[in-house]
């Protein structure tokens, strides 16, 4: 594992993806995504300029949390996997985004142990563009209805939308997805709301991230790749 060279690859690669789409490397966030290492290899990538962590479930990202060299002010902590109501209160003031937001009743709960907290909790909503399945995410169909829905809550505050495509999809399919995403984004920019600020496009793992770029992406989530 040479995570040093890895991180240097994946922004190369990223800026010229950027650049071939007339955007600025600088406005893609390189997330790390550490569900298969531990803290030894969060602090090398650390080391090498990485600030954005990400873990999918609540349990590991509270324990890469208490190692001592990760106490810094500049780390940033993401929760990019399904999250489950009774968990929410363990986490809320841990992490600066919360990638899955997926029903109105986990953003209710977030809400609630958000308000207690004294606290804005910054999310994404997970959608699933490819309608696969095995996924989690709201159906686009249903994201109106969704955003109806939380209109009332003041302490739980969209982003963004966040997708994640299928593995071993086409690319030409994966890239249909994520412009799907993007343009489900604009529109829903365009509405005015409280709590809602468009500011992030979360999508593209290690296998499809510069398709993500060419497509918008404002985070990409890397995990293999890094960590290899
Ligand atoms: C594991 C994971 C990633 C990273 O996947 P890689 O293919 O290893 O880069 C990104 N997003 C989510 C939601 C994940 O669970």
């Amino acid at each position: 594992m040479n995570i040093e060279r890895n991180i240097y690859d994946i922004r190369e690669r990223v800026a010229r993806a950027a650049l071939r789409a007339g955007r600025k490397p600088e406005d893609v966030t390189v997330v790390a995504v550490t569900k298969t290492v531990g803290c030894d290899e969060v602090y090398e990538a650390y080391k090498c300029g990485i600030t954005n962590f990400a873990e999918n479930r609540v349990q590991c990202l509270l324990e890469k949390q208490e190692d001592q060299r990760l106490v810094v002010s500049d780390i940033n902590w993401h929760l990019i996997g399904h999250l489950q109501t009774n968990k929410v209160k363990n986490i809320i003031d841990r992490v600066s985004l919360i990638h899955s937001l997926d029903s109105i009743h986990l953003a209710e709960e977030i809400d609630k142990c958000a308000k207690q907290k004294n606290i804005i909790s910054n999310c994404l909503m997970e959608i699933n563009v490819s309608g696969e399945e095995s996924k989690f995410g709201l159906s686009p169909e249903n994201v109106n209805v969704f955003l109806d829905g939380i209109s009332e809550l003041s302490n739980v505050r969209i982003n963004g939308v966040m997708t994640m495509a299928p593995r071993d999809e086409r690319p030409d399919m994966i890239r249909s997805y994520f412009r799907k995403l993007y343009n489900l984004g604009i529109d829903i920019s365009k509405r005015e709301r409280h709590n809602i600020y468009m500011s992030y496009i979360s999508m593209g793992m290690s296998g499809d991230f510069e398709i993500a770029v060419e497509e918008g992406a404002s985070i990409i989530r890397i995990g293999t790749a890094i960590f290899h």
